[in-house]
C-alpha cells in the first residue's frame, strides 16, 4: 500500500514535469508596419505560463496571462514614435516561463516611413525659447513626466476600442506633423489635437491609475493614466483636473475639463497615446479592436 502511494506520487510529479512539453505556444506580430502607428501582438499557449514579456525599442513590457486564444493568452499594444524612430528593421522579443523553462521567440518588424504633413504655428515667443528663470521648472517637470511614462504594470486594464475622450472627435491637428513654431522647427506633434471649447468633459479612454497630474510649462494642465502593459494615456492643455495621482479611474470616467493652458494657439484637447514609451497616433485605435489588429499580424509557433 505504502509502495503504491509513493509510486503514485512519483507518477504525479513526472506528469507535472512532463506536461509543459506537450504545451504548444504561438506568438503573433506584424512583419511590417508604419512608423507612428500602433500595432498589436499576442502570445498564446495551450498550457499555463508565467512572467510573459515583450521587448521592443529597448523596453521590456510586462504582459498578463488571461484565459483565451489556445487556452491562455497575453495581449500587447506597441508602436514607434514618429519623432525619433527611423525606417528600418527592428527586433521584437517575447519571453515567458513554462514548466520551469524559459522560452524566447524573436523576430523583426520592418518600420515603413510614413509622410506626415508640416505645420507653421504662431505662439507666445516665451513658449519657443523659454526664459532662463523657467528652465529649472521645465527640467523638474520633464523628470516627473519621464518617470510617469516609464510606469510598467503587468495587469491589463485597457480594452479596445477605447472610449473616445470627447463626445465629438474633430481633429484640428494630426499626430506626426512636423511643427515650426514662430519660424523655428521643433519636434513633430506627439498626439492628436481635438476641437473642444474650454470646459468640455474629457473622458478616460481606458480604465487605469492616474500616475501624474499637474500644470506644466509647455503642456499646461496635464493628466497621465497608466492602463497596464506600458499603455499610458496623456491629456494636455486642460483647464481643470478632476483626478489626482494614485486615483483609480474607470473607462469613460470624466477626468478633466478641456482648456487652452500651456503652449497653444487656442482651446483644444491634446490627446497622446504612449505604448511602451513610444508616442503613437491615438486616432486609428478609436475605430478598431485588438482582435482586428491581430489579424494583420503573422503567427509563429514557439514550442
Ligand atoms: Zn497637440
Amino acid at each position: 500500500m505504502r509502495r503504491l502511494k509513493s509510486s503514485l506520487i512519483i507518477t504525479a510529479i513526472i506528469a507535472i514535469m512532463a506536461a509543459p512539453s506537450y504545451a504548444s505556444s504561438w506568438v503573433n506580430f506584424p512583419t511590417s508596419w508604419d512608423i507612428g502607428q500602433a500595432f498589436a501582438v499576442s502570445l498564446t499557449s495551450t498550457a499555463d505560463y508565467s512572467s510573459p514579456t515583450v521587448t521592443w525599442m529597448n523596453r521590456s513590457i510586462a504582459l498578463n496571462v488571461e484565459p483565451g486564444g489556445a487556452g491562455k493568452i497575453s495581449y500587447g499594444l506597441l508602436g514607434s514614435d514618429v519623432r525619433n524612430i527611423k525606417p528600418g528593421s527592428y527586433k521584437i522579443l517575447f519571453e515567458f516561463i513554462q514548466g520551469g523553462k524559459k522560452y524566447k521567440a524573436s523576430g523583426n518588424i520592418y518600420l515603413r516611413a510614413k509622410q506626415y504633413p508640416k505645420e507653421e504655428l504662431k505662439v507666445n515667443p516665451k513658449m519657443v525659447n523659454p526664459p532662463k528663470k523657467e528652465l529649472s521648472r521645465i527640467q523638474n517637470e520633464s523628470k516627473l513626466i519621464g518617470t510617469a511614462l516609464r510606469t510598467m504594470t503587468a495587469s491589463r486594464r485597457w480594452t479596445t476600442p477605447p472610449q473616445p475622450p470627447l463626445a465629438s472627435i474633430t481633429l484640428t491637428s494630426n499626430y506626426g506633423k512636423q511643427r515650426i513654431y514662430n519660424g523655428q522647427p521643433r519636434a513633430g506633434h506627439n498626439g492628436a489635437d481635438i476641437r473642444a471649447v474650454t470646459g468640455t468633459d474629457v473622458r478616460a479612454p481606458f480604465a487605469g491609475t492616474v500616475v501624474l497630474t499637474g500644470f506644466h510649462y509647455y503642456a499646461g494642465g496635464s493628466v497621465y493614466i497608466d492602463s497596464g502593459n506600458g499603455v499610458i494615456t496623456v491629456f494636455f492643455h486642460l483647464s481643470k483636473i478632476l483626478v489626482k495621482k494614485g486615483d483609480k479611474v474607470s473607462k469613460g470616467q470624466v477626468v478633466a475639463k478641456s482648456g487652452a493652458t500651456g503652449r497653444v494657439t487656442g482651446p483644444h484637447l491634446h490627446y497622446s497615446l504612449v505604448l511602451g514609451g513610444q508616442f503613437v497616433d491615438p486616432i486609428p485605435l478609436l475605430s478598431t479592436s485588438i482582435t482586428q489588429m491581430l489579424k494583420r499580424g503573422n503567427t509563429r509557433q514557439v514550442n
